[in-house]
């Protein structure tokens, strides 16, 4: 594999402003470059151009959390983690609504509610749908739903009866290495809820966790995998470790390879949201060089089960990197 020059970089900046999809090696390729600056700045550019100069925040509510049978390798919520964390069914009402009006009067324009496990019951769905109708009748905020393998029945309520209009499940990984991390459900159960979602008429948030192992072939084949499945909204998290999980010890990515990693996501998805989600503490101090580098959305404040940054935070990095806060309009 050669060495991409920023001539070949322009190149390949240049088709894909004009509309046209660049191939697997030629991705495979451009991460080669030595002319990194150079690669993150076309990528800024695609976003600029696609995207404009807005950012979108959204926050995230767990509304059920731990005792997860099905056992990815990351996650502090199953069973198989010995992580110390707080463990509840469904959340309570008023807090779940609390969340989602707080947040939103803070500049967040899409909440979700998130939920343990592989998929969620009819009762527990019953008492979701009753948060969300709550959370409408007082807040304006886009709603979202992340609650696993569910059937198209159930993702048809979110829509018609809760009000929905997202619904996330993230592929995680790639395919090739998806069985390397997850043995108790498959890549391809999680395409088929991503596809049932889209015929009932949501759209769907699908993203990665990238630093579990995996090579930077298999992140490009992710993102190939979310331009064929067409997803807009790319939650890109960055691993953080958490003590008594199997991945308690991977070691971190270098600054360069997640920057890297970003702008070649933006090279195969340039009208997607990519949206910096878990990872933002440990990635704090290059939040700048993310946004400068293809990245269009923030997943603000506290995370399912680890910290976040906060709203006011968020708000100051983006407004220090010369972007401005979607505000739903
Ligand atoms: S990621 Fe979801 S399905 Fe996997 S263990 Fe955690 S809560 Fe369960």
């Amino acid at each position: 594999m050669g060495f991409f020059t920023v001539f070949m970089i322009e190149i390949l900046k240049k088709r894909v402003l004009n509309g046209e999809e660049l191939t697997f090696n030629e991705v495979l390729e451009l991460s080669s470059t030595l002319d990194k600056e150079d690669l993150y700045s076309a990528a800024n550019l695609i976003r600029d151009f696609f995207l404009g100069d807005i950012i979108e925040l959204c926050s995230i509510t767990n509304a059920k959390s731990g005792n997860c049978l099905q056992d990815c390798k990351w996650c502090s919520q199953s069973v198989y983690s010995k992580s110390n964390i707080d463990y509840y069914e469904i959340i309570k009402d008023e807090d779940a609504v609390n969340d989602a009006i707080v947040n939103s009067s803070q500049g967040v324009n899409r909440h979700s509610l998130v939920t343990s496990g592989r998929s969620v019951d009819n009762n527990s769905l019953n008492k979701l749908i009753s948060i969300y109708k709550q959370i409408s009748k007082k807040s304006s905020v886009k709603l979202c739903a992340s609650m696993g393998l569910v059937t198209k029945a159930q993702l048809s309520r979110l829509k018609n009866e809760a009000n929905v209009s997202c619904y996330h499940c993230n592929i995680e990984t790639a395919p090739s290495y998806f069985s390397e991390l997850v043995s108790k459900h498959t890549i391809e159960e999680k395409i088929y809820t991503i596809k049932c979602a889209q015929e009932v008429g949501l759209k769907v948030c699908s993203g990665v966790i990238i630093g579990m192992g995996e090579t930077m072939s298999q992140r490009i084949e992710m993102a190939f995998l979310l331009r064929r499945l067409n997803i807009t909204s790319v939650p890109i998290n960055i691993l953080q470790p958490i003590k008594g999980t199997a991945l308690e010890n991977m070691p971190p990515l270098s600054e360069e390879e997640i920057i890297t990693s970003i702008a070649l996501f933006r090279f195969v998805l340039p009208s997607a949201n990519l949206r910096l989600a878990g990872g933002r503490v440990q990635t704090k101090n290059f939040q700048h060089r993310m946004l400068k580098a293809g990245i269009s959305a923030l997943l603000t404040g506290n995370y399912l089960t680890s910290t976040g940054l906060t709203i006011n935070e968020d708000i100051e990095i983006i407004t220090n990197a010369g972007l401005k806060i979607d505000n739903g309009n």
